[in-house]
């Protein structure tokens, strides 16, 4: 398999294309004549551009409006080609690429369009230029790719193939497995694009919308699975047009389109074993069991404030470092780990965002399978010196410039805790135990913009799927709610991308200096005894406006009796046709605006799927209230 990507789908001027295109992984670009024209220098010049960041121009294209004109535009269709192909020789390219006519004046008419290729075909074969046609959605006679072909088989002649385009294809459900009967031989190229579910007119959808495979609702993985069934093992490429990859930074696009292909042929060549792709191999995509610790940076200050926090929800300081100035806060399946070393990753990680989650442990199957399969997918490796006694945990990079390091039970790492923690003797303390039992979400805010990226990060790494996404109102505009889970509900990530700055996830961005874990959502298997037990201990929730409770009530025709007991808690309530949700929230911890990260504690009944986004609005505005209160957090444990 080689890899290629259009030109168009990333920002910059050529060079900085190029560049970005190089650094992450690709063989080669689809040129796009506009591309080029915006480029100050000649063909030649450009062409050797492109070598130079040993890349290689893979197609040419468009080429529109040709086939099926009547004279004189038919003579007029050839001369332009015969230009462009002066062109392309220039360039060194030799595959240009005709998509269906969308002329009014075109005729129609398959053979006539098998005439007008053949011919065309000829005119290629003098130049050493093959001609790769493809069906658009919304071509005038030709918007199938069966009909695409037909003409192609037509006009038999060497130099004339078939292009193929998951978007044009997906778009108009026309049934991938169709291309199953195509011989391979014949298909001279194939473009890749994923897009949305939205029902609009296919081509402003098709030019504002697609994004790179997996990030999409399309079955772009059903059609390349046909692709690969004919033998084809060519050029796989992007051709992604979309409004904010056009405004992004080339390097992130660049390094989202290789893994996204390599993901996707990944998955290609796990679903048609009897195929031989070659394809880079890597561990299957990994099953994580669970949240193993989270991390948090802080000074020392700030650790014992946090400390503090952490033993008003039921956390004990369970144990510390044997070298370092780190302490474990642990509540049932919970690990929480507190770092407040003055050097290495925590400590800059401290002096980058304050206060926050720096790292977060995962536990899996295979940690070194884990990290190697990150790797083969671009993601950025972490490591830092290890002292005697400690272990090497495998890591890779994660959000916000945050670590993820992996646990198994395979190695020493499953005993990570007695082998580098000592035990701590505390005095028993009232709260100690609220029935937390286990991370139940991790809730990461960003910029909007990021969200694509991290969706594909975390469900090409590892074994999880994506929710659809949902809007959470914030007074000051829209957050965009998405959530990677894994079926067993043992890793649940919830993605939340801020439009603006004024949402309160916004000035949290702002505020963290980057993307960060807004929020930690504990599990406990009952919440009302668990906040009766938090409340004797002096602990006090996020307090809910009473006319959520009034509203609650006539939406879920609940018991008035349930809706005085939430109430009297500050419990909010959700249910789906699964079953039912409860939400219980702390203090905001930290001194911005946004009023820094926050704990929640979750209990699901039933099968309850999602993460109460309904309630979403009604705690934003609650803790909006609060933070404008400058409601003192956790006075009474820390004065
Ligand atoms: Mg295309
Ligand atoms: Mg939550």
């Amino acid at each position: 398999m080689r890899t290629a990507i259009a030109t168009v789908s990333i920002s910059g001027d050529f060079q900085e294309k190029l560049a970005a295109i190089a650094a992450a992984g690709f063989d080669g670009i689809e040129i796009f004549e506009n591309d080029f024209l915006a480029f100050d220098g000649l063909p030649r010049d450009a062409a050797r551009l492109v070598r130079d960041h040993g890349l290689e121009i893979m197609l040419f294209q468009p080429f529109r409006d040709f086939e099926g004109m009547p004279e004189p535009q038919r003579a007029r269709a050839f001369e332009r080609a015969e230009r462009k192909f002066d062109l392309m020789g220039e360039l060194g390219a030799d595959l240009m690429l005709v998509c269906s006519n969308v002329s009014p004046l075109c005729l129609g008419g398959i053979d006539r369009a098998a005439a007008d290729f053949a011919e065309l075909g000829e005119r290629a074969a003098r130049r050493g230029i093959r001609i790769g046609y493809e069906a658009l959605a919304w071509g005038r006679h030709v918007n199938d790719h069966r009909d695409a072909w037909e003409v192609v088989r037509r006009a038999d002649h060497p130099n004339v193939g078939l292009i193929l385009d998951s978007f044009h294809t997906l778009a108009r459900k026309i049934d991938p497995d169709s291309i199953r009967a195509i011989p391979g031989d014949r298909i001279f190229f194939v473009q890749l694009a994923d897009a949305p579910l939205i029902d609009m007119d296919l081509l402003y959808w098709s030019r504002h919308f697609r994004n790179m495979p997996g990030e999409g609702d399309l079955d772009v993985t059903g059609f390349m699975r046909a692709v690969a069934a004919t033998g084809y093992d060519g050029v796989v490429s992007l051709e992604i047009f979309n409004d904010q990859f056009r405004g992004g930074s080339p390097k992130t696009i660049s390094n989202d389109g290789h893994r996204a292909l390599l993901y996707l042929m990944d998955r290609v060549r796990r679903a048609e074993p009897g195929i031989a792709l070659s394809v880079p191999a890597m561990p299957d995509r990994v099953a994580v069991s669970g949240v193993e610790f989270i991390e948090f940076a802080a000074d020392e200050r700030e650790a014992a404030e946090l400390g503090g926090l952490l033993r008003h929800f039921g956390f004990r300081r369970a144990g510390r470092h044997i070298a370092k100035d780190v302490e474990l806060w642990r509540q049932g399946a919970i690990n929480i780990v507190v770092n407040s070393e003055r050097e290495g990753f925590a400590h800059s990680s401290y002096l980058m965002h304050g206060t926050a989650v720096c790292d977060i442990g995962l536990k899996v199957e295979d940690a070194a399978a884990t990290v190697e399969r990150a790797r083969t997918l671009g993601a950025d490796l972490f490591e830092q010196p290890v002292g005697p006694g400690e272990l090497k945990i495998p890591a890779i990079r994660g959000v916000g410039g945050g670590v993820m390091h992996f646990i198994d039970d395979r190695s020493e790492l499953g005993r990570v805790w007695e082998i580098e923690f000592e035990p701590v003797a505390e005095d028993p303390d009232p709260a100690a135990d609220a029935g937390l039992v286990a991370v139940d979400h991790i809730a990461q805010t960003m910029n909007y913009e990021e969200m694509l990226t991290w969706l594909l990060f975390y469900t090409s790494i590892f074994d999880t799927t994506k929710t659809p996404m949902v809007d959470v109102v914030d007074p000051a505009g829209l957050v965009r709610s998405q959530a990677i889970e894994n079926a067993e509900g043992s890793l649940r990530i919830t993605l939340n991308g801020a439009e603006n700055r004024r949402t309160l996830a916004g000035r949290f961005i702002t505020e963290s200096f980057g993307s960060a874990v807004q929020h930690i959502a504990f599990r406990t298997a009952d919440i009302f005894a668990t906040a009766a037990r938090l409340a004797e201990a002096g602990f006090r929730p996020l307090e809910i406006s009473p006319n959520y409770y009034d509203d609650l009530e006539s939406r879920f025709a609940l018991e008035p009796d349930l809706v005085e007991r939430l109430k009297a808690a500050n419990i909010l309530y959700d249910r789906d046709d699964r079953g039912e949700y409860f939400q219980l929230y702390g203090p905001n911890y930290g001194p911005q605006e946004s009023g820094g990260f926050f704990f929640e504690i979750v209990e699901r009944r039933g099968g309850y799927h999602g993460y109460g986004a309904a309630n979403a609005q009604f705690r934003i505005a609650a803790q909006k209230r609060a933070i404008e209160a400058r409601a003192p957090a956790f006075a009474s444990r820390t004065a």
